[in-house]
């Protein structure tokens, strides 16, 4: 079976590096913070000092880092996987990156013989630990053929979708629909309780209908309860869709409702609310309209203030 390389033991890439323990592969695996490495040696994997080493003994690499500029780093820097990965070794970067960047690093690599997918996840760390995250892949068939298997390890569903690339700019389509579904919620309950309406029953009402979507399944009984602990960071969003504009400008195509979201997203931020789950948008429309999404037998029901 292949050795596997994991750099990035984050939220995300320590499930994903122990499911991979689980199936059987043996791992190899860096982070810059100690603890998250010690979980995984503990776990059973190996453990490296830097990416040049990680992919000097791997056959396959997988990085789940923040975002590009730690992607570049630590494939084309110094020290980086780039310096140690052998000819015919395939890299799968799994971090939420500007598909400009994948490129960028993918025709690095190829010059050296090794080879690239992108390969984006979503589901949040609820899947990640389950396995049932969704992936979504560009790069060559081949490879993608190749990797499918250690794919599966992490995930319930893995589609290619296009060309090296093109797993990112599914992504970023995905965090779009996200981002803008959340703002929609947020105004249809905030709008609902000031009208007086019980926005639990609004939700109840409506989830079956053309309205319903998993997003609304996810986020509104969050906002319900009041739990903006992430779950997936404001700050998070506020990168993805920052690469979102990007990728969509130096395309051509202007993204007016997304453009909005992202203000809204930078307010929360100004606001100290970075670290909060994106479900925590609701509060930015709560402040304009001057009440709070609750159930209206709370006690602690605030309208008015
Ligand atoms: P995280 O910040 O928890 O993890 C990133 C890890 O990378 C950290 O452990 C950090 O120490 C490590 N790292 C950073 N620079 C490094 C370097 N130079 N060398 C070695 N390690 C380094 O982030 P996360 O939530 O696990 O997210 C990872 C990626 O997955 C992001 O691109 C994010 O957008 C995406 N994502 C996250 C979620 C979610 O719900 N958290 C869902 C889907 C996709």
């Amino acid at each position: 079976m292949s050795k596997i390389g994991f750099i990035g033991l984050g939220i995300m890439g320590k499930p994903m590096s122990k499911n991979l323990i689980k199936a059987g592969y043996k791992l190899v695996v860096c982070d810059v913070v100690k603890a998250a490495v010690d979980e995984l040696k503990q776990a059973g994997a190996e453990v490296a000092e830097t990416p040049r080493e990680v992919a000097a003994q791997s056959d396959i690499i997988i990085t789940m880092l923040p975002n590009s500029p730690q992607v570049k780093q630590v494939v084309l820097g110094k020290n980086g996987v780039i310096e140690g990965a052998k000819a015919g070794a395939i890299v799968a970067d799994m971090s939420s990156i500007a598909p400009l960047v994948s490129r960028e690093v993918h025709d690095a690599l190829a010059e050296k013989g090794v080879r690239m997918l992108d390969a984006p996840v979503s589901g949040g760390q609820p899947k990640a630990v389950d396995g049932t995250l969704s992936i979504m892949v560009g790069g060559a068939q081949t490879d993608f053929d190749e990797l499918l298997p250690v794919f599966k390890a992490m995930g319930a569903s893995v589609v290619l979708t296009g060309a090296i690339g093109a797993g990112n700019v599914t992504k970023l389509a995905n965090q779009i629909i996200v981002a803008v579904n959340i703002a929609g919620i947020s105004e249809a309950l905030v709008m609902a309780t000031k009208a007086g309406v019980d926005p639990e029953l609004v939700y109840k009402a409506i989830r079956g209908g053309l309205a319903g979507s998993t997003v609304l399944d996810a986020k509104a009984p969050l906002i319900l309860d009041r739990k903006f602990d992430p779950g997936f960071r404001i700050n998070l969003h506020i990168k993805d869709l920052a690469n979102v504009l990007e990728t969509s400008h130096a395309v051509g195509v202007p993204l007016p409702v997304t453009s909005a979201v992202m203000e809204i997203l930078q307010a929360l931020k100004v606001d100290g609310m970075g670290e909060s789950d994106h479900g925590a948008m609701v509060r930015f429309y709560e402040k304009l309209a001057k009440i709070e999404v609750r159930r209206p037998d709370e006690k602690s029901a605030k309208s008015g203030n």
